[in-house]
């Protein structure tokens, strides 16, 4: 069967990651998580001190990392120091994020990483690194990646592109029992103040910003429960194979 390149594009939390790993484990693709990639960058900065703390004024106390400083020279001078890979991990079948041969797949879930992560990305020295990364391995194709640029500058040729969304409270709500259910210590309101921060620099950056190319699919998950889900995804595929065929 011919093989084609899924690009799964969306706002965070809404379980795009999820969705891809389950469709890639039952067609037999490769799952790539390009989020994974911005946050292990994320990781390394604040490891490597590229995050300059300013003064916190009470006004902006609430903001958290958002009173720091991104020493990008700093970064763009270590970015050829950063090596990131992906290994199924054998147990769980699951794929996990190496950061220079070490397994990152926790931290980079943690809050420390995702309250900075859009700051880091919107960085062009970064994104053009990893999306040359991310093209190399979709030139087999019999991938299915999911990110935020994946439709609309990484695989403009994709086959099949869905862009999926849902309302920024039940997304935030999903991540607090995915958090939670691991034993993080965190807030709703945080979480949803993340999410929506993220949103928002996402949209509004100047490289490649969060946009649903004019070819994909819109997924509005909200009121799906995964099942429904994975139905409504088994659907578009087959009928762009059936249509390539
Ligand atoms: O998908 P996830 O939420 O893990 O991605 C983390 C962050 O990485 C996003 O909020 C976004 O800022 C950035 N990202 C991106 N382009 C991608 C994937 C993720 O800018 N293709």
């Amino acid at each position: 069967m011919k093989k084609i390149v899924i690009a799964i594009d969306g706002y965070s939390s809404c379980g795009k990651s999820t969705m891809a790993k389950g469709l890639a484990q039952k067609i037999g693709y490769i799952y790539i998580d390009s989020g994974a990639m911005y946050r292990a960058v994320t990781l390394y900065a604040i490891k490597h001190g590229c995050f300059t703390s300013t003064e916190t004024s009470a006004e902006n106390k609430n903001l958290g990392a958002e009173a720091e400083q991104i020493d990008a020279e700093l970064l763009r001078g270590e970015m050829e120091k950063i090596r990131i890979d992906f290994k199924l991990n054998a147990s769980t079948g699951k794929p996990e994020t190496y950061l220079n041969g070490v397994n990152v797949e926790a931290d980079i879930r943690s809050m420390e990483v995702s309250s900075r992560v859009s700051r880091v990305a919107a960085l062009d020295f970064v994104r053009q690194q990893m999306v040359a990364r991310q093209q190399e391995m979709g030139q087999t194709k019999g991938i299915v990646m999911d990110g935020r640029d994946i439709g609309t500058t990484v695989f403009p040729e994709a086959e099949l592109k869905i862009f999926v969304t849902a309302s920024a409270e039940v997304r935030a709500q999903r991540r607090y029992d995915e958090l939670t259910a691991k034993g993080d210590s965190v807030g709703y309101d945080e979480i949803l103040a993340n999410v929506k921060q993220r949103d928002y620099l996402d949209e509004h950056r100047d490289i490649s910003p969060l946009r649903q190319a004019p070819d994909a699919l819109l997924l509005d998950n909200t009121q799906m429960t995964i099942a429904q889900q994975e139905e409504w995804l088994m659907k578009a595929y087959a009928k762009v194979i059936a249509e390539e065929a």
